[in-house]
């Protein structure tokens, strides 16, 4: 492997959606930056990869970068990962690939499964582009201003959502955006798979009698 850092994508819930070369990648590297270690430990478990690990997350992301350093200038590689997906996607990365161009350190990508492009695949409504959004302010007030600019977008806006704030969000469409179809992406490539599409009220319903529970990917049409 050639010195430098390694963003590698890693499976968003079904651990056999690796590739070869990640999986080559993670056990070459000399070192894991991982976004959580008990978590990627799951993975490099199940492929037995025994390469050493440390923690990099959004509070040590730039301190981290110290360490890329020595690493590098010891000809050493670096494979980045996070929790799930691709690293730098709402999630930890963005900063350290910034601050590695700067500084001269190669990077290079190693694709993987992203929850967003998982999502438009299956919906449907991806063949004319879509704007990634990712996680919504959390107050109500940035909420509402960002809801209100994103209603102009002639592509369909794919957002990241907590379970807790699924139903809030579908009456912030109603009430700010307007009538739109959403689709809803629950829990992809795991057990519990689901895909629903419907207006924010069908949505509300089909929760109506269960709680919403794992992760979503919430799709919204254009107007
Ligand atoms: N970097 C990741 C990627 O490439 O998709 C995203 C990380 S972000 C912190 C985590 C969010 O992604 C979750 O809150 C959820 O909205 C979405 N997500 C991750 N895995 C998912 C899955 N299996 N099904 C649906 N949404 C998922």
């Amino acid at each position: 492997m050639e010195t430098g850092v390694y963003i590698v994508g890693t499976p968003i819930g079904n651990l056999e959606d690796i590739t070869a070369r990640a999986l080559r990648t993670l056990r070459e590297a000399n070192v894991i930056m991982a976004e959580d270690t008990r978590h990627t430990g799951i993975l490099l478990a199940r492929y037995e990869i025994r390469t050493p690990m440390v923690s990099c997350h959004k509070f040590n992301e730039a301190r981290r970068f110290e360490r890329i350093q020595s690493e590098f200038a010891q000809g050493r590689s670096i494979a980045l990962v996070t929790d799930a997906g691709m690293p730098g996607i709402s999630d930890p990365g963005a900063r350290t690939v910034r601050m590695c161009r700067e500084a001269g350190i190669p990077v290079w990508v190693i694709p993987g499964p992203c929850a967003a492009s998982a999502a438009v695949s299956l919906s449907g409504m991806g063949d004319a582009g879509y704007h990634f959004e990712g996680f919504l302010p959390h107050k109500s007030g940035g909420r509402r201003r960002r809801l209100e600019e994103l209603s102009h977008e002639p592509v369909p806006v794919v957002f990241y959502e907590s379970p807790y704030r699924l139903i809030k969000l579908m009456n912030e469409i109603e009430q700010f955006v307007g009538p739109r179809q959403i689709f809803v992406g629950r829990e992809l490539t795991k057990k519990f798979e689901e895909g629903i599409s419907g207006t924010p009220a069908e949505i509300r319903a089909s929760f109506e009698k269960r709680t919403v529970k794992g992760e979503l990917v919430v799709i919204m049409a254009p107007a």
